[in-house]
């Protein structure tokens, strides 16, 4: 069992790795929880909820919505929650992404705990206080950024994940070694996904590793003014099709990161025989490489994401494995790139 606080601007976020859920509520007045949850986590796991308070919201990327989070609001009227509440978002990144939104607007901010369930959520959604909800096409276009004062990673959730779920996550791991760990990177490339379903300690390892890499991106830039748009990899492009395609979105990303990949080849900063590292590992880990997408589709989307600037647009690439930069490419130099990319 490890602990580990840090601190960032709104308050200190204490990490709680293999501690079991039921530990971490009996640290609570049980009358002040709301649980924040969604339909399938609830049914897999009810008697843990047993005699709390208990929001459950429907399973999927498509209820990302305000519309949901204004049910989970009224709820917590109804319950009559007030300041000393503590909302515990309980789930995968759709939960802990709304829980954490919901908390930080309701009476203009009230207690939150995250308790990721999937592996995108662990090593990536729940960390570094990011939230939010989609607008039509445009993902997570409106949210706010929320720490929250726990954040606990009970690995015994994992025992349910379907492997579609496990691949959507290491997708995200995948994206965190590209950009700052070749360690890791190479460590994925000796292991397989089946090792790490089925070993705990793997997983754990895996797990810390991956919050270390995104809590020291985040501590570093928590306002995304310079280096946490590294963790934007993929998710450019990815985010795009994602929606236009209706993806899974790790999915999404591996499709995205080969394209980022593509555009860092094309512009001499990465190396082709790199570039067949990063498209072995993805397939290795069950990830697309290819999409036939419509290119004048995916950039009308692309002009309206939150990363343009004026006649440029912020593009994550990698100089090599483990090095991710950020480069401002012209708008019409990287259209012409990624159509090149198809
Ligand atoms: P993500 O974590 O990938 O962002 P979701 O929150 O949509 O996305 O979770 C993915 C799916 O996995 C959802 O259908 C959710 O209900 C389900 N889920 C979440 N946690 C678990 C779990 N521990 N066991 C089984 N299914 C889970
Ligand atoms: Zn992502």
């Amino acid at each position: 069992m490890e602990q580990q606080s840090f601190i960032f601007s709104q308050r200190e976020v204490t990490y709680f790795f293999g501690r079991s859920f039921s530990h971490l509520i009996e640290g609570y007045d049980n009358s002040k929880i709301v649980i924040v949850t969604d339909e399938n986590v609830l049914k897999l796991y009810q008697p843990l909820f047993q005699g709390l308070k208990t929001i459950s919201i429907a399973a999927g990327e498509e209820h990302k919505t305000q519309h949901t989070v204004d049910g989970i609001i009224l709820s917590l009227l109804n319950f009559q929650a007030d300041k000393n509440t503590v909302l515990i978002a309980v789930g995968g990144g759709v939960v802990t992404d709304m829980g954490g939104y919901a908390a930080s607007i309701f009476k203009r901010g009230i207690r939150l705990v995250l308790v990721p369930t999937t592996i995108l959520a662990m090593v990536d959604a729940s960390v570094g206080g990011k939230n939010g909800v989609d607008v039509g096409n445009y993902k997570n276009m409106v949210g706010t950024i929320y720490q929250p004062e726990n954040l606990l990673f009970d690995f015994s959730f994992l025992k349910t994940l379907p492997e579609s779920e496990w691949i959507n996550g290491f997708a995200e791991v995948i994206k965190h070694a590209c950009i700052k760990d070749e360690g890791l990177f190479k460590h994925l490339e000796t292991t397989a996904l089946s090792d790490f379903m089925g070993n705990d300690d793997l997983i754990t390892d895996l797990v810390v590793t991956n919050v270390g890499i995104k809590t020291a991106i985040v501590q570093k830039d928590e306002f995304e003014t310079g280096d946490r748009k590294l963790l934007n990899f993929g998710h450019t492009l990815g985010h795009a099709v994602e929606n236009l395609y209706k993806l899974p979105h790790g999915h999404a990303v591996s499709i995205g990161m080969v394209a980022a990949c593509s555009i860092s080849e094309n512009l001499n900063l990465f190396h082709p025989e790199e570039m067949a590292r990063v498209i072995n590992l993805l397939t290795k880990y069950k990830l697309p490489v290819k999409l036939d997408f419509d290119s004048e589709k995916v950039w009308e989307i692309l002009l309206m994401d939150k990363k343009r600037s004026n006649d440029e647009m912020n593009f994550v690439l990698l100089d090599k494995i483990g090095a991710g930069v950020i480069k401002s490419i012209p708008l019409q130099q990287l259209k012409g790139l990624i159509q090149q990319t198809i």
